[in-house]
C-alpha cells in the first residue's frame, strides 16, 4: 500500500530512537508488510531511500532504491533492504552534499549536509541473515540519511550553512546549472 501522507518534521514519531526487530519479528507478516509499504512509497513519491518511522513505525529497518529520472544525475542502485542496521566504519573523508526529506516540507526543501564519504554497515535480510556492505558516493549519503531516521536525526539538524537552503525550484536550478558547467 502506498502512503499517502508521511510524517513531516515536527511530529514526535520523526524524533523516536527506532526499536531493533527479533528474529520472530522478522517473521512476523506485519513486518513484511512495512518493508512492502516502504518500498512502494519509496517508488510512488520517487524517494531514493525511506525509514520505517517515516510511515509511522518506529522499527528499525530503511529501504533505499535509485532509479532513473528526468532530473536525477544519481549512480543508480538496486532496491536493498536493511534490517537492524549498524554503521561500523566511517571514513574520515567527508564530502558535502545538497539532501531532501519526504518527511521535511514532504522533499520540497535542500540543504548541504557534511556525510562520511564510505561507511561500512551491517545488516540483517528478511531470513535473519546477516551481511555487511561497503558504500561510498551516493550510496554512502543515503544510508547515512535513513540510518540517521531510525535514531531520530533529520537532515535539518546537519546543516553544514543554514543560508544555502532551497526550495525545489532553486534546487533544480542550481543542478542544472552544475550539470551544464561540468560539460564545458
Ligand atoms: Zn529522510
Amino acid at each position: 500500500m502506498v502512503i499517502k501522507k508521511l510524517p513531516q518534521i515536527g511530529d514526535p514519531i520523526l524524533r523516536k530512537r527506532a526499536k531493533n526487530l527479533t528474529f520472530r519479528d522478522l517473521r512476523d507478516p506485519r513486518t513484511k508488510r512495512i518493508i512492502k509499504d516502504l518500498i512502494d512509497t519509496m517508488r510512488e513519491r520517487g524517494l531514493v531511500g525511506i525509514a520505517a518511522p517515516q510511515l509511522g513505525e518506529s522499527v528499525r529497518i530503511f529501504v533505499v532504491e535509485v532509479r532513473p529520472t528526468k532530473v536525477r544525475k544519481l549512480e543508480l542502485e538496486p532496491l536493498r533492504i536493511f534490517i537492524n542496521p549498524r554503521i561500523n566504519w566511517k571514513s574520515k573523508q567527508t564530502v558535502v552534499d545538497y539532501e531532501g526529506c519526504g518527511s521535511v516540507l514532504n522533499g520540497k526543501i535542500f540543504g548541504p549536509v557534511r556525510r562520511h564519504k564510505s561507511i561500512v554497515i551491517e545488516y540483517d535480510d528478511i531470513e535473519g541473515g546477516r551481511h555487511k556492505l561497503k558504500a561510498t558516493g551516493n550510496l554512502s549519503i543515503i544510508v547515512q540519511h535513513e540510518y540517521d531516521h531510525l535514531n531520530g536525526i533529520l537532515f535539518t539538524d546537519k546543516l553544514t550553512d543554514n543560508k544555502k537552503i532551497l526550495d525545489y525550484d532553486h534546487y533544480l536550478k542550481m543542478r542544472k546549472d552544475y550539470h551544464k558547467s561540468q560539460r564545458k
